[in-house]
């Protein structure tokens, strides 16, 4: 060590003095141009984003503060954005993001195999699925990985030979298919709607694939998670939040719960942990894991006993009769104790006699 402390024998490459560090950071943020995006990832926020491109390049994304104000006595929407958000960029050019078709290893081997004794795609098909030890072989090594990449010309004749296969040996409406959430993607929502209802398929809905659809709105309500805007918590007197950790999975919208528990909103957080959410509500109910559905009945129970059994207020019936299914009829099916029925299906107005003409009955 020398008389001032350095050590003689490490050399400064940088000299601290020229501050040439800060070119990392001026690096780091330049850009050529700003444009407006948001994310298409089934978030359903639709934030509004400055994106930062240099030659092409996203570079880096900042939250645009233009927000059209909603309605005077509502809180303005901005901030608007998501931790996914704002890192969004390095998902796009992650070496981790997939940008090929991959296919399963066996089934590649088995298909080039097949395409090499078979000019016509959809007999080779048809030999690989006719072929029981074939099937089992790609069948079976579903789960277990081994993906590999091939070229989208193959993928896409195995797709329409396998499609044209299963319609010429059993029919288009043996094809069941789903196709992306318009929400995250129109055109190709649309397209994959299109070509299997054109070709006589099945179009099943995208809530059914990816199992996200809370099946007691549509089935009590008539929509399908057609709901008020989150703005429209602030209104609220009481919010009962469940089934959502807001600021994390609905962060854009979070601060509208904060802001309507300033302004006097009671909020409820029903939740096995005590969540990020539950920490600003004014009660946690700790519901057990998977016991939410008999704490709704039982809430069900009381809210049916103290406003309609017992006494009936007019606001909750005509709120019930207007938006619910609850004055429809189910029609009672006798069973083999003549003291016992069970429900069947929704009572239609063309099973009654008096209406069984009507249109639409
Ligand atoms: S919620 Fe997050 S991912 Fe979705 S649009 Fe907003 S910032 Fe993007």
């Amino acid at each position: 060590m020398s008389n001032n402390g350095s050590i003689p024998w490490i050399k400064d490459q940088i000299d601290p003095k020229l501050r040439s560090w800060e070119e990392f950071y001026r690096n780091r943020w330049q850009h050529d141009k700003v444009v407006r995006s948001t994310h298409g990832v089934n978030c359903t926020g639709g934030c509004s984003w400055q994106i930062c491109v240099k030659d092409g390049i996203v570079t880096w994304e900042m939250q645009q503060l233009d927000y059209p104000e909603l309605e005077a006595g509502l809180p303005p929407y901005e901030p608007r954005g998501c931790q996914r958000g704002i890192s969004y960029s390095w998902y796009l050019y992650s070496p981790l993001r997939v940008k090929y078709p991959y296919i399963r290893g066996a089934l590649l081997d088995l298909w080039r195999q097949a395409r090499e004794e078979h000019e016509d795609p959809v007999e080779a098909w048809a030999s690989l699925v006719n072929d029981e030890q074939a099937r089992k072989r790609w069948q079976q090594a579903r789960g277990k990985g081994g993906f590999r990449r091939a070229s989208w010309d193959m993928v896409l004749e195995i797709m329409a030979a396998s499609n044209i296969h299963t319609i010429k040996t059993y029919g288009p409406d043996r094809i069941a298919g789903f196709s992306p959430i318009p929400a995250m993607s129109m055109i190709s929502y649309a397209a994959g709607a299109r070509m299997l209802q054109l070709m006589g398929g099945v179009s099943l809905s995208f809530y059914d694939w990816y199992c996200d659809l809370p099946c007691a709105s549509p089935e009590t309500w008539g929509e399908q998670t057609d709901v008020q805007e989150s703005a429209d918590w602030y209104n609220a007197k009481m919010l009962a939040v469940m089934g959502s950790n807001l600021n994390m999975t609905r962060t854009p919208d979070c601060h509208f719960a904060a802001e309507a528990r300033h302004n006097g909103t009671k909020m409820w957080v029903f939740a096995p942990d005590f969540n990020q959410v539950a920490k600003y509500a004014d009660e946690w109910v700790s519901l057990n894991a998977g016991q939410d559905g008999a704490w709704w009945m039982a809430v069900n129970h009381v809210i049916l006993k103290e406003f309609h059994h017992e006494r009936k207020v007019p606001y909750f019936i005509e709120y019930v009769k207007k938006y619910t299914d609850a004055p429809l009829l189910v029609e009672l099916m006798s069973t083999d104790d003549s003291n016992l029925y069970r429900p069947g299906q929704l009572l239609r107005a063309n099973r009654l006699a008096t209406y069984k003409d009507i249109e639409n009955g």
